[in-house]
Order: C-alpha cells, then sequence, then structure tokens
C-alpha cells in the first residue's frame, strides 16, 4: 500500500519547478493528482505525466480558485490534499527603498492573497470529510530575512507562514493539517531567473548554505509528500525547514 494511495491531491503552479516535482511524487507514492497552473502548456504536459488532470487557473483569482476544488471534486470525489505551492520571485531591485507599489502588491496577490484563497476554498472539502493535509509554500526567508534585499517577497512568505500556523492551530481538531513549507533555494526555474538578473547573488547564496549546493526539487517533493501523507499526522501548525541547513548556520 502505498503513502497517499487514492489520495486526492490539488498541486498548484504543477507545470514547473517545486510544484512539477510533488505533482510527479505524489503519483509515485498512489495520489490522484489534480495539476494546476496558469501557463496551459506545461500544466497540461504535467497532468498528462502524472496520469491525472489539469485545470487552468490563475490562483489569484476567487472564481478561478472555487472552479480547480469543485472540479477536483466533482472528477475523484474528495480533496484531500491541497499544495498551496504557486509563487513569482521577487521584482528585480525588491529593496524596501526600491520597490514600488504596484510590484508590492503584485508580489503580495500572487503568493499571499492566493493561499489565502486555496485555503478558504479547500478547506470546507476537507472539514466534511474530517480530514486533509494543507502544505503552504513560503520560504526560508520567511524564518530568518534575507540580506539580498526582496522585502516584497520576505512579507509576502512570512504571511504565508503566519496563515499557516494560524490555521494549523485553528483547525486541528477538526483532523485538518496546516503546514509551512520553509525551502532553502532550489534549482528551479524561479531560481535561475533570479541569479540570472544577479548572478553574484547566487555566489553570496551558496557561501551560506552548509551542505553547500542548492537542493534539487526531488528532495523538496520528498518533504511535501511527508507533510501530505499520515506519516506526519500529529505535525500541524508548523514551519518545515527543507533548507539545507541554512537556518541554522
Ligand atoms: P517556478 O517558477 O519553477 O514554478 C512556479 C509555477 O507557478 C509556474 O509553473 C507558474 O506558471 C505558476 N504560477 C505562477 N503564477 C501563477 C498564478 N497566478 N496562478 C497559477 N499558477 C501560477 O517556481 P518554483 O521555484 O518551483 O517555486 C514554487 C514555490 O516555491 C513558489 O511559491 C516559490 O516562491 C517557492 N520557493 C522557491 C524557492 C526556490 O529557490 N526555487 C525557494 C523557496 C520557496
Amino acid at each position: 500500500m502505498q503513502r497517499l494511495q487514492d489520495r486526492v491531491a490539488v498541486v498548484t503552479g504543477a507545470g514547473s519547478g517545486i510544484g512539477l516535482a510533488t505533482a510527479r511524487r505524489f503519483a509515485e507514492e498512489g495520489a490522484r493528482v489534480v495539476c494546476v497552473d496558469l501557463d496551459e502548456a506545461t500544466g497540461s504536459s504535467a497532468a498528462a505525466e502524472v496520469d491525472g488532470l489539469f485545470v487552468r487557473a490563475d490562483v489569484t483569482s476567487e472564481d478561478d480558485v472555487i472552479r480547480m476544488f469543485q472540479t477536483a471534486f466533482d472528477t475523484y470525489g474528495s480533496v484531500d490534499i491541497a499544495f498551496n505551492n504557486a509563487g513569482i520571485s521577487p521584482p528585480e531591485d525588491d529593496s524596501i527603498l526600491e520597490t514600488g507599489l504596484d510590484a508590492w502588491r503584485r508580489v503580495q496577490e500572487v503568493n499571499l492573497t492566493s493561499v489565502y484563497l486555496c485555503c478558504k476554498h479547500a478547506i470546507p472539502y476537507m472539514r466534511r470529510q474530517g480530514k486533509g493535509s494543507i502544505i503552504n509554500t513560503a520560504s526560508f526567508v520567511a524564518v530568518m530575512g534575507s540580506a539580498t534585499s526582496q522585502i516584497s517577497y520576505t512579507a509576502s512568505k512570512g504571511g504565508v507562514l503566519a496563515m499557516s500556523r494560524e490555521l494549523g492551530v485553528q483547525f486541528a481538531r477538526e483532523g485538518i493539517r496546516v503546514n509551512a513549507l520553509c525551502p532553502g533555494p532550489v534549482n528551479t526555474p524561479l531560481l535561475r531567473e533570479l541569479f540570472a538578473k544577479d548572478p553574484e547573488r547566487a555566489q553570496r547564496r551558496l557561501v551560506h548554505i552548509p551542505v553547500g549546493r542548492f537542493a534539487e526539487a526531488s528532495e523538496i517533493a520528498a518533504a511535501v509528500a511527508f507533510l501530505a501523507s499520515d506519516d506526519a499526522s500529529f505535525i500541524t501548525g508548523s514551519e518545515f525547514l527543507v533548507d539545507g541547513g541554512i537556518s541554522g548556520a
């Protein structure tokens, strides 16, 4: 028996990076995976690969978020796991003195408001089932800040962490676990895009990672699958760091 046998998992940002690796891992562990992405080409290719369902949705739109959970439920009969993961990288100069209000708002919208919407519309299904696991992607910067000036990004991830703690505590008695996943730097298109803008930044980051390398997305996916499974039955409201030791250094 696989750990996630027949669980229905909704993965946002499933077309790339951590979301894609997690969709694959969930499927390997027996889940039925609903791959959600704004990008039709990558999202539908991920769904085909994991023999799952693709829902094109913008996670900043409440109508889209309602529709994606409804589609998951109508197709597979439950919503057991929500991996609320879609996100964007910080604007080019994301220091407090440079970031404009529009850029700030866009990052909060995609990285934080989307998680609020996804939790809000996943929880009613889980409540009816008396069981569910929500994993929200924050970041190690939510725990320790960042010396590389990414104020809108760090603030958005801090919000995800605080929201996950609060919901984990609030819904613990109803069998719904909510955790914040805090990855360190992961070798994905998002990180590569960030470092392409500022190559020195990659070097500076690397120096501070005790294991001496960036994570592969599959290493993050392994932690998400654990949090989604009953092996993590006593873990809720946590900040789950998968960061190669960066926060302890
Ligand atoms: P990625 O860019 O590889 O993938 C993000 C996916 O989200 C893309 O497929 C994109 O199309 C989708 N997406 C973006 N906006 C969307 C929207 N509005 N609606 C639906 N889908 C949308 O990024 P990644 O590195 O895999 O990052 C995934 C998550 O992990 C993000 O929340 C990111 O902030 C977080 N994170 C990444 C790192 C890292 O180093 N890569 C570290 C810590 C946290």
